[in-house]
């Protein structure tokens, strides 16, 4: 057994003083059953605790980390900025031209405003179709998670309330009113929410390729239908890419499907491990965003240099290296063959999505299309073989509701090592 003294001991100390002992849920591990590990250092695919134990991530710090810990290009890119200081509240050289990469890299993206999460992106992007549509409703997907404004904190609760029911205690009912809840890749539950409330919807926010409930693809035809139905109500589409934005290509989900939405949100990646958070879209649109128009929205750390500087240094690499996406998706077919080859060989079926460098193994044996398929997934078999993942060094996100993420640094033997212990892990899982 890996020793985790030192991570029991931090975490003991942490609980005194923050919530549950972390600054954000899942980091607790509470659904997988153990304490957190505490994480030293980083470097390409590997991660070390506290406690000295490496092990093979596919966190990723949740998704930026597309090109693996500590990269040296973006390390040096923020260690020069620093240098000059770390924040100035007024404009710098580097916002133009990172605004210049992402509306090339991003072609629906005219025009773009940076925030500093993506919570802060998809509050703002709402706000403003709200602004630009004169109407409060918005249509969301059951499952879909878009950071924790209070708008997105609702589910559609059971049966035929359309009506939004507040997931958390401090949402304002009449807030969450205002948000309908449809179900993922079923475009007739979409359209009947938009004859209900007729002329009542401004935006239909949409996470092009699941992430939040694990992964899930988006079916045939699905967001060109969600497009076309925008289009012909006046509904503003926005795609929400703070997870699949240049993670499953350059221009993100959006270019991988050929869609194009009014408005897209970005995250993660944008800030190549800085917070950092985008929202933007249509020309027209975005003029309404204050100063140019009179839609408020603001920040003290905007644009901050040194996050800045990170982002611009990994969208520049990727940008640069379309063949990157060639070799992620090389490496992360690999290791789905090998996790298949390993569950016909154990006589399991478990369910198996992935696109591109996102994955889950769902521990059920139906197909997982929606929310309410990967709810049927056997929570305890997934904190089991999590367990024994983590035991044999594979770091794999701490519930069965979040993708798992490849980078360009997992190597072919890292994958061979992480084949070897699904193995195992399966066995396990079994007994
Ligand atoms: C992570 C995530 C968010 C929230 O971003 P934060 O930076 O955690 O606030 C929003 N939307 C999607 C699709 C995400 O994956």
């Amino acid at each position: 057994m890996k020793t985790t003294k030192k991570s029991e001991k931090l975490f003991h100390r942490a609980q005194k003083h923050i919530p549950g002992g972390v600054n954000s849920p899942v980091r607790a591990f509470k659904s997988v059953g153990i304490n957190p590990i505490f994480i030293q250092r980083g470097k390409g695919a590997y991660l070390w605790d506290v406690d000295g134990n490496k092990y093979i991530d596919y966190v990723g710090s949740w998704g930026p980390m597309i090109l693996g810990h500590a990269h040296p290009e973006i390390l040096k890119a923020v260690q020069q900025a620093m240098k000059c200081g770390t924040s100035f509240g007024a404009p710098t050289e580097l916002e133009v031209t990172m605004a210049e990469l992402i509306t090339k890299m991003v072609p629906s993206i005219e025009v773009i405003r940076m925030v500093n999460s993506g919570t802060e992106a998809t509050m703002s992007a709402i706000r403003l179709a709200r602004a630009y549509t004169g109407k409060d409703k918005i249509i969301k997907f059951e499952g879909c998670y878009h950071g924790h404004g209070d708008s997105f904190l609702i589910k559609a609760g059971s049966g035929a309330a359309t009506f939004g029911v507040p997931d958390s205690p401090g949402v304002p009912k009449a807030l969450a009113a205002e948000t309908l809840n449809a179900r993922y890749n079923d475009i007739s539950s979409v359209r009947k929410l938009v004859s209900d409330f007729p002329s009542q919807i401004a935006a239909i926010i949409v996470e092009p390729v699941v992430g939040n409930m694990g992964c899930v693809p988006p079916k045939a035809g699905f967001l060109e239908n969600l497009r076309e139905l925008c289009t012909e109500q006046k509904i503003i589409f926005i795609m929400d890419e703070v997870m699949t934005g240049f993670r499953l290509a350059p221009g993100g989900a959006q270019e991988l499907y050929h869609i194009t939405p009014d408005l897209t949100t970005l995250g993660k990646i944008i800030g190549g491990g800085l917070p950092v958070g985008a929202y933007g879209g249509k020309k027209e649109i975005m003029q309404m965003v204050s100063p140019s128009g009179p839609m408020y929205q603001a920040g003290t750390l905007s644009g901050n240099p040194l996050a800045m500087a990170a982002g611009f240094a990994l969208l520049s690499i990727l940008s640069k290296n379309k063949s990157l996406y060639k070799i992620l998706e090389n490496r992360s077919a690999l290791l789905e063959d090998g996790i298949r080859e390993n569950m016909k060989s154990l006589n399991v079926r478990w369910t198996l999505n992935r696109v591109g460098s996102m994955f889950t193994l769902f521990f059920t044996d139906k197909p997982v299309t929606d929310f309410d398929a990967a709810k049927i997934s056997d929570t305890s078999k997934f904190a089991a073989y999590f367990r024994s993942m983590l035991e044999q060094g594979i770091y794999l996100p701490p519930s069965q509701f979040e993708a798992a993420f490849l980078s360009a640094s997992h190597t072919e033997s890292d994958i061979e090592k992480t084949i070897r212990a699904n193995k195992k892990a399966l066995e396990s899982v079994e007994k």
